[in-house]
């Protein structure tokens, strides 16, 4: 049986380290403070702001939400941006992605300080991931996949991580973040050939395909390590991973679970991103 990656206590365990930082924020009279911004009424969207603002406030994080209408014109989005840029008092932000305007999406993208930038959306924090720089903070849910790694002990350096997707939301940043602990990086993709074969060769496997089950038992071997990040619904309309996990955990030595995996921790790594930017603040 493998042993299963929970999410939760890694982000209880990162949510108690937030929480005396801000405090410590707080007695220098600074009251970190996170703007999001929402386009629509999206079910994911809003059930993220929830999962979000109750992290915050728990964490002593003030949320300013702005919410806009689905239909409402790029330039109020752009505006929105702009006020945030300004206001002394917000130190981070974050805006609900994908858009269903592509256009509007890259101008916001373009338009908000990197200063500000919690979830690696402006092109500067982007380059950071990439160039190691230390520019801006890396995509919540790929800082999520390297939080939950660290708390479970699994050492990288010199070991095979073999990712499955390699969008900027995801599976590039994730690689770059895998990279940077000194591992042996594979990124795969829909043309990869013999992607059965090259999984097998991995030490750890981090799916983000976003494809049902798609990483079945012919993925996978002893000793490995299965992180994945996907979410997707069923056939009966239930949450679940990329991940086959009753096929796949019997046979491996860890594997995260589908809800209650990565998912759990990204709101926790999204608040390290608002007291971190809070702190530069000061
Ligand atoms: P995405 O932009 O659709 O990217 C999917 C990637 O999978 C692409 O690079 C694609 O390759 C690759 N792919 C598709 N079919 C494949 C196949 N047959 N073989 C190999 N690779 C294949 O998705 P994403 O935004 O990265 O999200 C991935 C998953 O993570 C989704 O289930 C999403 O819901 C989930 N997610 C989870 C969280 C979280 O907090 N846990 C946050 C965001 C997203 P090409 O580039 O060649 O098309």
């Amino acid at each position: 049986m493998a042993e299963i990656l929970k999410g939760a206590p890694v982000a209880s365990s990162l949510t108690e380290k937030l929480i005396t930082h801000a405090d410590s924020l707080k007695k220098r009279g600074v009251t970190p403070t996170l703007a999001m911004l929402r386009v629509g009424e999206k079910a994911g969207d809003i059930s993220y702001e929830t999962g979000a603002t109750k992290r915050c406030e728990k964490i002593g994080i003030d949320i300013k939400k702005i919410i806009l209408p689905e239909k409402c014109r790029r330039e109020k989005v752009i505006e929105e941006i702009h006020k945030v840029n300004r206001d002394k008092n917000i130190h981070a932000f974050l805006m609900f992605r994908p858009l269903d305007d592509k256009d509007t999406e890259r101008s916001a993208c373009e338009a908000l300080s990197p200063a500000k930038d919690a979830d690696c959306m402006t092109p500067s924090a982007l380059a950071g991931v990439f160039t190691g720089s230390g520019t801006g903070y890396p995509p919540c849910t790929a800082g999520a996949c390297l939080e939950l790694l660290d708390y479970y002990g699994v050492e990288l350096s010199g070991k095979h991580v073999v990712i499955i997707g390699r969008s900027l939301v995801i599976g590039k940043p994730v690689s770059m973040l895998m990279l940077s602990r000194n591992a042996t990086v594979t990124i795969c993709h829909s043309r990869t050939k013999f992607l059965p074969e090259i999984c097998r060769e991995a030490d750890v496997i981090i799916a983000a395909v976003g494809k049902a089950g798609f990483v079945g038992a012919d993925f996978v071997r002893e000793g490995q390590i299965v992180i994945d990040v996907g979410i997707n619904l069923d056939a009966n309309g239930n949450l679940c991973g990329d991940v086959n996990f009753p096929a796949v955990e019997p046979v491996v030595k860890a594997i995260t679970p589908v809800p209650a995996g990565v998912g759990a921790i990204t709101t926790a790594v999204l608040a390290k991103h608002v007291i971190e930017a809070a702190e530069k603040s000061c």
